[in-house]
């Protein structure tokens, strides 16, 4: 049997006066040799060891020992408090830790945000997608959007023309003015699609066939999750740079921004636009009617053109959708 013997105070949990104990590490427990207890180890919790400060050893019935500075407590089945006592140590195990994390942190806000944003979007419950598209339609109608001024007529007829790529019913249209997103069209993760009245008024086909081709992109943005991996991406980084900085306040906007503001990477643009392109085909309607739209966004807010899903790549979204 091995056994190691630490001086230390022990306190009862219910006095705060300390007795001089010592310490008594065996095999399978500690005893404590002055007021003769014994605990399993698997019961015991041991503090943490930092350098210079004294090290407490707490048990089931709310006593506890404080260890001499000196000592450093560890027993066989605390594997983690003696890899980080020895990390803290040693000033090469130090900086190798603090470069570790450093990179740790870099890879989680870039690749590895991006490979976690997939696998969740694609284990998420309905229950959770929708409750996170209803707290970020709430942030926006909080703050962006107001009811439209859109005739019923009008929203009947987009309606109308929007059922035709909508036969799986996976999306719903729903009608807003913004007098600060302007011209735009954007979707939430649970299918909803908010269309506002100033993209509508840039429409002069009567059959509202380039709105149909925007819808279809909209769409696909449902349909390929791209804006739920944004969301929690977004979300994800918000929440190491909250850690990081002890601000956890953009983590809460986080959603609703992913959806309007931060925008979507060029691929799952092209991937969308691919989409309505296809479902236009199918439907034997031309792309035209959306170019249209598009140049006219384009000289309505010149170079400012990220209205629309935020996309730097107008010129060559006008020319795939004119050239289909
Ligand atoms: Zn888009």
């Amino acid at each position: 049997m091995t056994q190691q013997r630490f001086k230390a105070f022990y306190f009862d949990g219910r006095s705060s006066k300390p007795q001089e104990v010592t310490l008594v590490l065996l095999d399978d427990c500690v005893w404590i040799q002055e007021i003769n207890v014994t605990y399993p180890l698997k019961t015991i919790e041991v503090g943490a060891k930092l350098k210079d400060t004294p090290q407490s050893v707490s048990f089931t019935d709310g006593s506890y020992c404080t260890l001499l500075a000196s000592d450093f407590f560890s027993p066989p089945n605390d594997g983690i408090n003696r890899f980080a006592f020895k990390l803290e140590s040693k000033t090469r195990y130090s900086v190798f830790a603090i470069l570790f994390i450093a990179l740790l942190t870099a890879f989680s806000l870039t690749f590895g945000s991006t490979l976690a944003a997939n696998a969740i979007a694609n284990a998420l419950p309905q229950s959770a997608i929708d409750a996170i598209s209803q707290s970020a339609l709430s942030i926006l109608d909080n703050n962006y959007l107001s009811p439209s001024k859109l005739s019923e007529e009008k929203q009947e007829a987009i309606k109308r023309s929007f059922a035709q790529i909508n036969d799986d019913k996976c999306c719903a249209l729903r009608f807003r003015q913004s007098n600060t997103l302007g011209a735009n069209a954007f979707a939430l993760p649970n299918g909803d699609i908010i269309l506002l009245d100033d993209l509508v008024y840039l429409e002069e086909d009567e059959q509202m066939r380039g709105i149909l081709a925007i819808l279809a992109h909209e769409k696909a943005h449902i349909k390929l999750k791209h804006g739920l991996k944004n969301i929690i991406k977004v979300s994800i980084s918000s929440a190491i740079v909250g850690y990081l900085i002890g601000d956890f306040s953009g983590l809460a906007a986080g959603g609703a921004t992913a959806i309007i503001d931060a925008g979507y990477s060029r691929e799952y643009e092209e991937e969308a636009d691919a989409y309505a392109i296809e479902k236009m085909r199918e439907l034997g309607v031309s792309t035209r009617y959306a170019a249209d739209i598009f140049e006219k966004l384009r000289l309505k807010t010149g170079d400012d053109y990220s209205l629309l899903d935020s996309h730097p790549l107008m010129d060559e979204r006008i020319k795939r959708f004119r050239e289909n």
